[in-house]
């Protein structure tokens, strides 16, 4: 390996977002090499065994070390402002690498009520399984964090906003509250990113990224990551990862490490649109009411402002007209089916626009009971807004909407 020239200290999030990495190759090339190596070969006996025993670094198998997947690792580490990061497969692999490394029987975790709902089937459902009691609480109330908290409790875990109301929670309350009672605070910070939110400043532990969404951007590859301390990803999550093998692929690696370096102007033009689209239907007559932290009709707008960096994200929601279940389900429907142009898919984080029912598709396994209980009503529409000129996004949906 010819070494990099040294990064000067300092630098800004869209200057490490296109910049730090592992060392380039002896051939030098710009633009990061994509390792497609499953092993990787040893000088010599005594070397391998050093490497092996862990007392040299050095590439060994790609189960947990590949030069591709350290620069993707490296480089979210450098954006989120923490010391280490380790990838894993997608983002629920690395909520699951979370919890391995975390947790054993009989200890506690707090955890909202509004997070992603195949965390919420992992924790109660697979680590309850093993002896490991989640209470579930509000997203807002921290009250009720409080509470919950017991003297098992190993470990806080929120998301901020939420998908698909948007709600916001304070992370520094909730670090500090994780922290007085000796656990630690994770923060899926998927809706954000680091370049909007970063939640180790406000005192987070760790921060757990699916890559899928808007790191790699453009909606090519699943990816998954946690952000933390150097100790903890030694320690707590290379061990969990070297034996159980939730490994990211250096290919999806490589696409996650390319999605990044467009993550700064991505998310700042993605947040533009959403909010001049939330505006537009906020004053729209066949909308009811819309969920967007960057108007200031959202119960937790000055917070998410000043946690966000003043942006709102680029997901958006809004409930449409309707009369009770049946009426507000035909009408979601007529709006989404009228579009030509958004993507209908119950992914976010792509350049291209993507609408979506969640009642019928994100949380569509709740009952209809627990659906209301979360807000999640029939005539709810999530938007995740991409990059297409606001015109044409303003005309595709009013399409719809001209109908009700
Ligand atoms: C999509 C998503 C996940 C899971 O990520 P995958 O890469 O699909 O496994 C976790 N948290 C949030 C907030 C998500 O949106």
């Amino acid at each position: 390996m010819s070494r990099s020239k040294p990064l000067p200290e300092g630098l800004h999030l869209d200057t490490l977002a296109v910049r730090a990495a592992v060392d380039k190759s002896q051939y030098g090339e710009n633009s990061e090499a994509l390792y497609l190596s499953s092993s990787f070969t040893q000088p010599d006996s005594e070397t391998s065994a050093r490497r092996f025993a862990g007392e040299e670094e050095g590439y060994i198998y790609s189960r947990f070390t590949n030069p591709t997947v350290a620069s993707m690792e490296k480089r979210l580490a450098a954006l989120e402002g923490m010391e280490s990061c380790i990838a894993a497969a997608s983002g629920m692999g690395a909520i699951l690498l979370l919890c391995m490394g975390l947790l054993k029987a009989g200890d506690h975790v707090v955890c909202s009520r509004s997070v992603f709902g195949s965390t919420i089937k992992l924790l109660a459902g697979e680590f309850g399984k093993f002896g490991v009691q989640t209470s579930f609480v509000s997203q807002t109330d921290i009250g009720e964090w409080k509470a919950a908290i017991r003297p098992g409790t190993r470990l806080l875990f929120a998301e901020t906003p939420t998908n698909p109301l948007t709600e916001v929670c304070d992370i520094r309350a909730l670090a500090d509250l994780a922290h007085e009672a000796g656990a630690l605070l994770a923060v899926d910070n998927c809706f954000c990113t680091p370049a909007l939110q970063q939640p180790v400043k406000l005192g987070a532990d760790i921060v757990v990224h699916s890559g899928t969404k808007y790191l790699d951007g453009q909606g090519r590859v699943i990816a998954g990551a946690l952000c933390a301390s150097q100790s903890l990803v030694k320690e707590k999550f290379i061990p969990v990862m070297r034996s159980a093998g939730i490994t990211l692929s250096p290919f999806n690696a490589w696409v996650v490490l390319k999605g990044l370096e467009t993550l700064g102007i991505r998310m700042e033009a993605q947040s533009l649109r959403a909010l001049e689209l939330a505006r537009w239907l906020e004053a729209h007559p066949k909308v009811e009411r819309v969920y967007y932290p960057g108007l200031a009709s959202h119960p937790q707008h000055g917070l998410a402002m000043a946690q966000q960096s003043g942006r709102g994200g680029a997901v958006l929601s809004f409930d449409v007209k309707g009369q009770g279940a049946d009426e507000g389900r035909r009408n979601a429907f007529r709006v989404i089916d009228a579009t030509q142009l958004l993507s209908i898919t119950a992914n976010l984080g792509d350049v291209k626009s993507i609408i979506t029912q969640p009642a019928s598709t994100s949380h569509g396994r709740l009952t209809e009971q627990q659906r209301l209980e979360a807000g999640i009503r029939q005539n709810l529409i999530r938007v995740a807004v991409g990059l297409e000129h606001l015109d044409d996004l303003k005309a595709d949906l009013a399409r719809g909407l001209d109908l009700l």
